[in-house]
């Protein structure tokens, strides 16, 4: 096990009709902006019972952070919360929101430009204290403190690093109403970030492969139920625990991550659109396939422990837990190859170049170069 130390801030506020504890967890004399998405929030009541909520509050709102944050929309919101002397955030969305509003959370304080921050690589801790009412269970930005920001001018998404939230609400029902694409690709997003923290060198720590390899079954068994009724609150309220749980780093405690088949994922974001879960359902099949030899022993572990296979020589059990994890994405409803999306080697070519351009080594032992990633990419055609 490496060394490490673990601090989560979040205060986790979950269950029915807990978007009312709203009214106490804020201090009644902020001045908050509330931001939000493209107005999923007004169909299904979240957005009433937050005004509700906070009806003795002062409040302020910022409409439109679109899937993907970019930069060109959240610097609004920044002068709009410079303009309006905010001193709280609270993100009502799914990832993209909650993304968005830790990049508006630093901007608010900072002099230059927002992509600055991003570009700086830095984790930015000046900022304005931030709460979130979450809609969609996959990315875990309401328990980490890790944001995705794109650029749509030059077609760039990059990580970015801010403060945790101070607390997070998650009402399962809030989900009810998600569009079954995003709930396919909130799964995957949510299996993927296990496997970025477990799919790593064996025998670092027992206990966290117990919890990862517990999330995959946990996934694994209700991803088909939900798929076929989406207003089971137990079965909803499994899926925002597992995707919390899978990017807080509770299972990332003394193990090394990966987070090649991630950054790759944002590739394919920025230069298609293409939904952040259902890019990673394409490369993560490719990736461990790809680097089968460095990762056989954990494969052969997953196999055997997520998907029960336990005969055959060691490399057809390899060949069938990659087979598994692909069917898997398959079973959601998404597509696991780029010439489904009509994406083809124009975009790998530039991935590899914009990889070898930054120089960048990515993967648990920095073997991911741009030449590894177009080997990933065509695996996936
Ligand atoms: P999202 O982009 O926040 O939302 C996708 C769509 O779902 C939006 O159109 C949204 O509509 C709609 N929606 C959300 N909740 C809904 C609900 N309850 N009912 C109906 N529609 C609803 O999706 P996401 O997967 O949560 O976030 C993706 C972003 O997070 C990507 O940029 C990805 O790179 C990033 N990410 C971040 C982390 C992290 O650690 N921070 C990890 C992985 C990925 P409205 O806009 O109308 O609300
Ligand atoms: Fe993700």
């Amino acid at each position: 096990m490496e060394n490490f130390i673990f601090q989560n801030p979040v205060k986790l506020i979950v269950g029915r009709g807990m978007i009312a504890r709203l009214a106490k967890e804020i201090p009644s004399d902020k001045r908050i902006m509330i931001t939000f998405g493209g107005g999923s929030v007004k169909k299904n009541g979240v957005y009433d019972q937050v005004k509700e909520a906070l009806k003795n509050h002062f409040t302020v709102e910022f409409w439109g952070i679109e899937p993907n944050p970019a930069v060109e929309t959240l610097r609004k919101a920044i002068a709009l919360g410079k303009e309006e002397k905010v001193d709280y955030l609270l993100a009502v969305g799914g990832g993209s929101v909650i993304d968005g509003t830790k990049l508006i959370s630093a901007g608010i304080l900072y002099d230059g430009d927002a992509w600055d921050l991003v570009l700086a690589g830095r984790r930015v801790t000046h900022t304005v204290p931030l709460a979130t009412v979450l809609t969609l269970p996959a990315t875990g930005s309401e328990m980490n403190n890790g944001a995705v920001i794109s650029r749509h001018e030059t077609k760039e998404k990059y990580p970015f690093n801010a403060n945790y939230p101070l607390f997070s609400i998650l009402d399962p029902e809030v989900t009810f109403t998600l569009p079954p694409h995003q709930v396919a690709c909130g799964l995957s997003d949510t299996f993927v970030h296990v496997m970025e923290q477990y799919m790593t060198t064996p025998g670092q720590s027992r206990v966290m492969d117990r919890w990862a390899e517990g999330i995959l079954q946990t996934l694994v068994e209700i991803a088909p139920k939900i798929r076929e009724n989406q207003h089971d609150y137990q079965l909803m309220a499994d899926f925002m625990l597992s995707a919390t749980m899978a990017l807080n780093g509770f299972i990332a405690m003394g193990v090394s991550e990966d987070w090649a088949t991630h950054m790759i994922g944002h590739e394919i974001t920025a230069l298609h659109g293409l939904t952040h879960g259902h890019t990673l359902a394409i490369v993560l099949p490719a990736t461990l396939q790809v680097l089968r030899e460095a990762k056989g022993d954990k494969l052969v572990q997953y196999g055997e422990r997520v998907w029960g296979i336990t005969s055959g020589t060691r490399e057809e059990r390899i060949d069938k837990a990659i087979c598994c994890t692909e069917d898997f994405f398959r079973s959601l409803g998404l597509t696991t190859r780029l010439h489904e999306e009509n994406i083809g080697q124009e975009t790998i070519l530039e991935i590899e170049r914009r990889f070898n351009e930054r120089g960048v080594k990515y993967g648990e032992n920095g073997t991911v170069t741009g030449t590894v990633a177009r080997e990933i990419l065509e695996t996936a055609l």
